[in-house]
Order: structure tokens, then C-alpha cells, then sequence
């Protein structure tokens, strides 16, 4: 049975341009640019200097502190610099910069592709290996996966929900993982399961992908305690919250997180590399992204290096079309329009979406006319409408009481408003100016 969540939501078209397109390898680039954050937390810490030699999967940088992750090197190579960078997020950061001299590895990573089942190492042997390879949430969320196995004191979890979900238009990567590499996905739940000491894991897929969820649903069956669950297509279905809902029928109250109804998340990407990480002692220095866009000659879903030029990626699709008005870092919902496109690829990058100029312009801004589309499509139960007058106006207490802090900024409301109210802009505005208020009043 299709299961979907109650709230909300709607329906853009999906532009799954490139579903079909199997992941393609890109070549080394001469050059990768390696920042030291690419996850939620402290930025990591450079361990190599310029001109030291390192090889592919050696730590150049070190978590600093719980809530960070270690950084490794994606290529063999010679430190060129460490500089400042600007990243896909439009800030400036300290990155590694490595000029590329091949493609030679630390010996302790097994680079076969021979499937691994057999899981032998401890949950707290786990949750090191993750944190000692780097690894953080593959959907976008860049949270380190130590972290999120790791079940707070006075919490417990009874399941894992593994995100196949893939709801933004136009993104096919974890599609293409799901088929390209599902038993190693189904490994790598198998793996969180034991971190996290559970029996059961669901992995929830849209319908919209069912080459994913047959070929997963007669997989699974190799694998104890692992059931795949038929959802129908909803935006934002693969928001942590609508999810569990969708899958369980739990309701993770506001201000609160999964582990508030025993559940932990990951998304499908998260569960490869920890296959990778625990089975093959291979870090997070490489991930599938899609480029994309209507104007695109070759659009597809490439295995890409970390650091490698989000230029490069564009080559190897055919090139920047000559109608391209925006490029956008991840979906058209929830990614963020690139200034510069020489930038690099980080864990979090899902997708690079290539806009013509005619789809790229702002529509007018109209008055608000009270149709409440925006409250009908909110997922979170928010008024969109209110809540970013109540930002525009700076009335940021009010803001807080009437929860803009639930607000998962997946863009459904403005996509659904007739009169073009940039209803996300000023709900950020005020989701960042709330929290960091929230984070004064502790700190005072
Ligand atoms: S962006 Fe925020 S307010 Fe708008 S629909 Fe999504 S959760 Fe609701
Ligand atoms: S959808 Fe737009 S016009 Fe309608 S109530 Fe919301 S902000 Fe106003």
C-alpha cells in the first residue's frame, strides 16, 4: 500500500530528466579545492602543509571537537596551498588545494567492489569508523553521521528509516544509487541498524521511482528485519518529519527531532558510504551528483571526486547552455543559486540544475490577496503568510511564538503562491534571526 503523509504538501512537476541515465565516472581534474567544512559543525582542522604529498583517502584536515568531521584527501597528489575559498554556499573558507598526480590510495582502504555482507565490527567500532572517515548526511543536511548513531542519554530508538525519497524535481542520484548499488545500500542499513541496536529498518521510496522499489523490495529479502515502503509522490515527503509520519505514522512534535519517537533517519546516499566506510575502511571522498536542466545536451548523474570543479561537471553534461539564467547547488525547491561556478563539490552536493534565462526571472510581486494556498500547502502545519510579514516587519518574538523555527525551508508555499510573495526570503530571514536570538538568551 502507498503511504504518504497527511499536511500539506504539493505536487511540481518532477523533471526526472535523467532517471534512466546510469552514474557515469568523472575523470580526475587536474586540480581539487578541499574545503575544511563541509558538514554542520566546527570546520576541521589542516593537518598537511604545501607541498606535502598525499594520497587519495588521507586525512589533510581533523575534526575539531564531537560535533565535526574529519576531512581526507579524494585524489593522490601535492598540496599546492592552503587558501581561502569561496564555496557552493557563496562564504569564504580555508580549502586544501591538491594538484592532481594520480590516483594512488593509503593501502588500508579495500578498493574491490566485491560485495562485504558479513558485518563484524562492534556498534561502537561503527560509529568510530564513521566519524574517523568523515561521514555526514549524503541528502544535503551535511549533519555528522557519529553523531546522529549515537542515541542521547534518556533517548531510545526502535527503527531506521533509510530516505529514498529523492522528492526534489529533477534529482536522480540516489534513484541511480538505489539501482546501481542496493544490496550495498541494504549492507549499510543493515550496519545503522546494529550501531543504533534496532531490528527494524523501513526504506521509503516514492512511486514514482518502481524500478527502485521492486528491485529493493526482492533484495530486501536477503536482508533480516529491512522492508521497503511504497510511498506516493508529495512534496516534501523526504523531510525527515513528513517521512517518519508517512512511514510510521508518528508525529515528531515541534522543536523536536526523530529520536523523540525512537526513530533515526538516514538518507540512502548515508547508507553507502557507511558500507563503504565499515566494509571497505574507504572515507567520504567521492559522491554521485546529477547535472541537469532542460537545456542541457547530456544530462546525467556523475561519480564525482570531492573538490573537483563544479566546472568540470558542467563540461562533462555538454556544457553551459547558451539560455542558462541560473545555476542552482541541489534541487529547485531547496537549492541555492551559485554566484561563481568555480566551486567545488563538497558531501553535501546533490546536484548541480542548469535554468534557462526565460524560467530563471522573478515574477511581479503582488499584494497578498488571503487565498491561504500557502497555509494549505505547509507541511509543517505554519501560515507562511503571516510568519514572513512577521519577519518583513522584524516582529521577531512574535515570529518565534508562532513557530518559524518549524519551518524546514522546503519552498512549497512560494511555489503555490498566486501572487509571487517571496515568502521563503523573509521566513530565513526570520527563522536565523530567531534561533540566534534563542542562542543569546543561553548564552546571557
Ligand atoms: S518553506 Fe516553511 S513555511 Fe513554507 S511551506 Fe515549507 S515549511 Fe511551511
Ligand atoms: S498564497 Fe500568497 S496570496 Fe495566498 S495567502 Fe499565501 S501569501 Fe497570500
Amino acid at each position: 500500500m502507498f503511504k504518504t503523509f497527511p499536511k500539506g504538501g504539493i505536487h511540481p512537476p518532477e523533471n526526472k530528466l535523467t532517471a534512466d541515465r546510469p552514474t557515469v565516472i568523472l575523470p580526475l581534474p587536474p586540480q581539487v579545492t578541499v574545503p575544511v567544512s563541509q558538514h554542520i559543525g566546527a570546520p576541521a582542522t589542516p593537518v598537511v602543509e604545501k607541498g606535502a604529498a598525499v594520497l587519495a583517502g588521507q586525512v589533510i584536515a581533523e575534526a575539531k571537537g564531537f560535533v565535526s568531521t574529519n576531512i581526507h584527501s579524494p585524489v593522490s597528489g601535492k598540496v599546492s596551498k592552503i587558501d581561502t575559498v569561496v564555496d557552493t554556499t557563496g562564504y569564504k573558507q580555508t580549502a586544501v588545494i591538491i594538484d592532481v598526480e594520480g590516483d594512488e590510495w593509503v593501502t588500508t582502504v579495500d578498493r574491490s567492489s566485491a560485495l562485504v555482507k558479513e558485518i563484524t565490527m562492534t556498534r561502537e567500532e561503527i560509529i568510530d569508523r564513521c566519524r574517523q572517515c568523515g561521514l555526514v548526511g549524503m541528502g544535503g543536511a551535511t549533519f555528522p553521521t557519529h553523531i546522529k548513531l549515537t542515541v542521547p542519554a534518556g533517548k531510545s530508538c526502535d527503527m531506521v528509516i533509510i530516505n529514498g525519497v529523492e522528492c526534489e524535481p529533477y534529482l536522480t542520484s540516489d534513484h541511480r544509487l538505489m539501482l546501481e548499488k542496493g544490496a550495498e545500500v541494504l549492507t549499510g542499513a543493515t550496519i545503522i541498524m546494529k550501531a543504533l541496536g534496532v531490528e527494524r529498518a523501513v526504506v521509503g521510496i516514492e512511486a514514482n521511482k518502481p524500478d527502485a522499489i521492486s528491485h529493493l523490495t526482492e533484495l530486501a529479502k536477503e536482508f533480516k528485519g529491512i522492508t521497503v515502503q511504497p510511498l506516493k509522490v508529495k512534496y516534501p515527503q523526504g523531510g525527515e518529519k513528513q517521512l517518519i509520519k508517512a512511514c510510521t505514522g508518528r508525529e515528531v512534535p515541534s522543536g523536536g527531532l526523530p529520536i523523540d519517537v525512537g526513530v533515526v533517519v538516514q538518507n540512502v546516499g548515508t547508507a553507502f558510504a557507511v558500507y563503504e566506510a565499515v566494509q571497505k575502511n574507504k572515507p567520504l571522498v567521492e559522491r554521485v551528483v546529477t547535472v541537469t536542466g532542460k537545456s542541457v545536451t547530456n544530462p546525467g548523474n556523475f561519480l564525482v571526486r570531492i573538490g573537483t570543479p563544479v566546472t568540470a561537471l558542467i563540461e562533462a553534461a555538454g556544457g553551459m547552455p547558451d539560455d542558462t539564467g541560473k545555476i542552482v547547488n541541489g534541487g529547485p525547491m531547496m537549492g541555492k543559486a551559485l554566484a561563481i561556478t568555480e566551486v567545488p563539490v563538497t558531501k553535501g552536493t546533490s546536484g548541480i540544475l542548469l535554468f534557462p534565462a526565460a524560467a530563471s526571472r522573478r515574477a511581479e510581486v503582488l499584494p497578498c490577496i488571503r487565498c491561504g494556498k500557502c497555509s494549505s500547502a505547509c507541511a509543517m502545519g505554519l501560515e507562511p503568510w503571516l510568519i514572513s510579514v512577521l519577519s518583513e516587519k522584524g516582529m521577531w518574538d512574535t515570529a518565534e511564538k508562532e513557530k518559524i523555527t518549524d519551518c524546514m525551508e522546503c519552498g512549497a508555499c512560494a511555489y503555490t503562491c498566486p501572487a509571487k510573495r517571496p515568502l521563503l526570503d523573509y521566513i530565513r530571514l526570520g527563522k536565523s534571526t530567531v534561533i540566534r536570538m534563542a542562542r543569546e538568551r543561553i548564552t546571557k
